[in-house]
């Protein structure tokens, strides 16, 4: 498997610490809205990085967390140290407790991986279950000379760790010439970011630490849970482009200057999610949800099938046009995988070897989903056409080599087509009408009723509709 890793700017062979396992973990939700399309493009991305490595053989362990505190309205310009916890805000705006709204949203976020054919991930450790672990790690980097205290707040000192820029490019000097920050009184350089802010009288959410009644940073939530469940170094981070500076490179330098240790091996990273041309966001109020796609006739499998027609390092613009294609593509294979299991097991030649294995190819390569599709695409087509002059070929490596990539693409077979027991009864009663053996076809039009379809009959043949 080949990804290209943010921290070392090239493509490289996955190799994991231990052998046949690998520790991964997705940056989740900051749970205080509906989670939107360029949400899920990171999901997606994270959950086909895992199927890849699942197929390869390993053993996967994600974890992917859930952001109920911390995480602030300013956090791209101020690391933040100011602006508002975005629960908190939230959570005055509807007249509810921060427990209530995480609540709502997190389990709105499960309902969307599961639409969005997600596999769970082996745990969702939340920040407010975690404060204890973020405590015990911020005294050690204070005591390690990495952090200080002022006032009841906490910064990281950034110039304390040589490698502080290495993932973003954000080094210090280069942080000088550019964007100026609003100088906080209490930092050091204005590039330290907060572990632990002082809470505000009016803030519902605090907790006694050593430095006063405060809550924890962004930035030190993630670091402290993905060292509690997946050790001091791991394989695979992800998370969108967003989230490379300051998130993950604060990341790397709390969590080396705490354990001594590497922290992450491969950082793997989508781009975004545009919407004419601008980032798909919560604070920006120009998002989709999957209800939106829903709504218009569309699945979540053709929402899937969309963002595999891009490659997870481009940037994709969503357009109704796209997912209308996307539908159409992913139409077309689920009526191939019909037509080949009612073809049954004819024998012939193999005509799935070969784009079988440039498909898997394809997708080793840094996940090029947008090649491995196009080569299925080509491949439904060749496939059709051998049915259609009902060539001999091998139809059970075609279902096999289909179902192989439905499973690595994440793709639903969806429902709308008869089970291929109910599309027998179709046909039988199909010849049964022909041969003029209306009781035989009554007959067999009552067991298509009682497994919960009806058949119509046009121009083009008999037409299975779902009751
Ligand atoms: P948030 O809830 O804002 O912390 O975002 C959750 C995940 O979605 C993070 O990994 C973000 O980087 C990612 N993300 C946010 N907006 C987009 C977008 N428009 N396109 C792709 N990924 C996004
Ligand atoms: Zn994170």
């Amino acid at each position: 498997m080949i990804f290209y890793n943010t921290l070392t700017k090239r493509k490289e062979t996955f190799e994991p610490i231990q052998k046949g396992k690998v520790g991964m973990y997705a940056c989740g939700p900051t749970v205080y809205d509906y989670i939107h399309i360029g949400n899920l493009r990171a999901y997606v991305f994270s959950d086909t990085v895992r199927r890849a490595l699942e197929h390869e053989g390993y053993e996967v362990r994600l974890i992917r967390n859930i952001t109920d505190v911390g995480h602030m309205t300013d956090d791209d310009i101020a690391q933040g140290d100011t602006g508002e916890d975005k629960m908190e805000k939230k959570a005055r705006a509807e007249h509810k407790s921060p427990a209530e709204i995480a609540a709502f949203y997190e389990d709105y976020f499960h309902g969307a991986e599961t639409d969005m054919n997600l596999l769970p991930a082996h745990f969702y450790p939340r920040a407010t279950a975690h404060v204890a672990h973020m405590i015990r790690m911020i005294e050690t980097l204070i005591e390690s000379g990495h952090a200080y205290e002022k006032n009841g707040n906490v910064f990281f000192d950034v110039t304390s760790f040589a490698e502080y820029g290495r993932l973003s490019g954000n080094t210090l000097e280069q942080l000088k010439v550019g964007a100026r920050l609003e100088e906080h009184p209490d930092k050091r350089n204005p590039w330290d970011f907060a572990l632990w802010l002082k809470a505000p009288k009016e803030h519902t959410m605090h907790w006694p630490s050593p430095w006063g009644e405060g809550y924890p940073g962004w930035h030190i939530e993630c670091s402290a849970m993905s060292l509690e469940y997946l050790g001091d170094s791991f394989d695979i981070h992800t998370g969108g482009e967003d989230n490379i500076f300051p998130h993950h490179e604060a990341e790397i330098a709390q969590s080396e200057c705490a354990t001594g240790k590497p922290f992450v091996r491969y950082w793997l990273h989508n781009r975004h999610l545009l919407v004419d041309g601008e980032k798909m966001s919560k604070s920006k109020g120009n998002f989709y949800t999957l209800e939106d796609i829903v709504e218009k006739g569309y699945s979540p499998t053709d929402l899937r099938m969309l963002f595999l027609s891009a490659h997870y390092r481009s940037q994709m613009n969503f357009t109704w046009d796209g997912l209308a294609q996307a539908k159409k593509n992913r139409e077309t294979l689920a009526s191939l995988a019909d037509r080949l299991e009612d073809a049954g097991a004819s024998t012939g030649p193999d005509i799935a070897a070969e784009p079988r294995e440039k498909f898997l190819a394809a997708m080793e390569d840094d996940l090029n989903t947008p090649l491995a599709l196009s080569i299925l695409l080509e491949f439904s087509t060749a496939a059709n056409t051998a049915l259609d002059r009902k060539d001999a070929f091998d139809a059970r490596s075609a279902i096999a080599f289909l179902k192989e990539a439905f499973g690595l693409f994440g793709l639903k077979r969806e429902k709308e087509s008869a089970p291929p027991e109910v599309r027998k009864l179709a046909a039988l009663r199909e010849s049964a009408r022909l041969d003029k053996d209306f009781t035989a076809a009554d007959e067999l039009r009552d067991r298509i009723l009682a497994a919960g379809w009806t058949v119509e009959d046009t121009a083009q043949g008999p037409k299975l509709k779902k009751k």
